[in-house]
């Protein structure tokens, strides 16, 4: 197996060059020749498995370039108890009968972006050396909140690197900024953009494909990559925990080998479910896959219409982490579906870079429909979701995983489908406590959001992560805001260059 761009279907790299890459130099992004696929008996094998096993079964099947002394390196090392507060790694609940909230947050940084990033840091440096690179990566990161922080903890003090990370300032919650700008480590930096992310984000793609930024970090013996999911290296841990959740529910007998589910994924950048789809495409059996979004609802006029038109108000919401217009990793889904059509997709991204907007074919449009369904909620439902799942079953939900909620359940309500159902969960309530206890109807006068997480504790009674408790008394030691604009200038001062 190789790995392709979207905007080259000529290109060809082993999965240890896309990783170290990041993006491909025609700025499309890297995705496997072909889809591997495993059998109903080999994922049901699977139950008997600890989860970095598991990873390591994945692994093998994309990452064909790596041996399997160097994948047990990267999962081991990832996967343990020392990163993550549930032996299991994830965490499985069921919410109701047949409705399970896979809790994807109990990693490091609470949010679902530890699964990927406690091992991308392993990956990559598994690839340079596999490269025979001495180069430094320099990987950027552009955050909605949660990306920033995971990639930061992943990242601090590994030998060769060095990580810069932009935010927006007014674009993530007080926990995601302290958890941000008290980051511990030698080779790290934090910088606040005036902007939203997808300032941030184009801001950090245009310095990655600037051929004279490219050439003067060479002549300094270093190379840029992406933490981003961009990167394949984040998309592939992610789908381990599609594939392992079904052979985790059929080993506890909730479902039977060969049952359909829905996954329903609260959505940005299309990365996590798309990472779902994949699972589908290997051949975890999957009905529908959900698309869940907050206001900032461009996915769902996409996937109903097949019209994308990013031209529209940009909302501020309670779930931060999905405040995003332009979701990079639809581009992998729409060269899967039009047969690896380089030339369309150029076509069509090229129109959403000049104009903003491009339309799908028919064709593709169909293609959408068969494997997703789409819905999105405003932050006064996400809220009442909130309230009403913690009064009728006692769970507390954060604000993006609440969404997903919302979604699933007016799908379930207008379709009467009774497919058993995965819900991702995606962080920790106590990273958005104000919004969830407002949600509550409970007290949010507090004089910080420590005050705030002893508040929800006392609510939820979910065990307040050690790693956020302990934030209280650290220092603050990034704390510049920068225009967007000059997004470029403090990459190379950082670096020195
Ligand atoms: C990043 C994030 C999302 C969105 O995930 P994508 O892969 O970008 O679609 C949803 N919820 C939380 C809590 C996140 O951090």
């Amino acid at each position: 197996m190789y790995y392709k761009s979207t905007r080259n279907s000529e290109v060809n790299v082993s999965s240890a060059q896309a990783i170290a890459q990041g993006i491909s130099k025609d700025g499309g992004l890297f995705v496997p020749s072909e889809i591997p696929s495993v059998t109903l008996d080999e994922i049901v094998a699977l139950g008997d498995k600890s989860y970095s096993e598991r990873a390591a079964f994945v692994f093998s099947k994309f990452l064909t370039d790596f041996s399997d002394v160097e994948i047990r390196y990267c999962v081991d090392n990832a996967y343990t108890s020392k990163n993550f507060d549930s032996e299991n790694i994830t965490e499985i609940a069921e919410l109701f009968s047949g409705t399970f909230m896979l809790e994807l947050w109990h990693g490091p940084t609470c949010a679902f972006k530890d699964m990927a990033l406690q091992i991308l840091p392993y990956l990559l440096t598994t690839s340079t050396k596999k490269l025979n690179s001495d180069k430094k990566t320099v990987i950027l990161v552009a955050t909605s909140g949660d990306t920033g922080k995971a990639a930061l903890e992943g990242f601090k003090d590994v030998e060769g690197t060095q990580i810069m990370v932009f935010y927006p300032n007014d674009g993530v919650s007080q926990m995601q900024k302290r958890q941000m700008t008290t980051q511990e480590g030698n080779n790290v930096a934090v910088c606040s953009i005036e902007g939203n992310f997808d300032d941030a984000q184009n801001g950090v793609k245009a310095i990655f494909t600037n051929p004279e930024i490219a050439k003067q970090l060479e002549d300094n013996g270093m190379q840029f990559s992406s933490a981003n999911s961009i990167n394949w290296g984040r998309l592939a841990p992610q789908i381990i925990y599609y594939v392992s959740t079904y052979a985790q529910l059929v080993k506890q007998e909730k479902i039977k080998a060969g049952d359909k589910i829905n996954v329903v994924v609260p959505t940005g950048n299309f990365g996590n479910i798309l990472a779902a789809y994949y699972a589908k495409l290997m051949g975890v059996p999957v009905n529908k896959l959900i698309c869940a979004s907050n206001q900032n609802n461009v996915l769902t006029d996409f996937i109903n219409t097949g019209v994308y038109d990013r031209n529209r108000d940009f909302y501020a919401t309670i779930s931060p982490s999905m405040d995003i217009l332009i979701s990079s990793n639809l581009e992998r889904l729409l060269y899967h579906l039009t047969g690896e059509n380089d030339a369309q997709i150029r076509e069509w991204f090229g129109n959403l870079a000049q104009n903003g907007r491009y339309e799908v074919s028919d064709d593709v449009k169909a293609k959408l429909e068969e494997s997703f369904i789409a819905g999105c909620c405003d932050d006064e439902q996400t809220k009442q979701t909130i309230k009403k799942i913690y009064d009728k079953y006692g769970y507390t939900c954060d604000t993006h995983t609440a969404v997903a909620v919302k979604v699933y359940l007016d799908y379930k309500e207008k379709t009467g489908d009774t497919t058993p159902t995965v819900i991702a969960s995606t962080a920790s309530p106590y990273k958005f406590s104000a919004s969830v206890l407002s949600a509550l109807e409970l007290n949010t006068d507090a004089s910080d959001e420590y005050e705030l997480v002893d508040e929800l504790h006392t609510a939820s009674n979910i065990p307040v992560p050690q790693s956020l408790a302990e934030l209280k008394g650290k220092e603050v030691r990034f704390n510049k805001i920068i225009d967007k604009s000059q997004m470029k200038e403090y990459v190379l001062s950082t670096l020195g260059i």
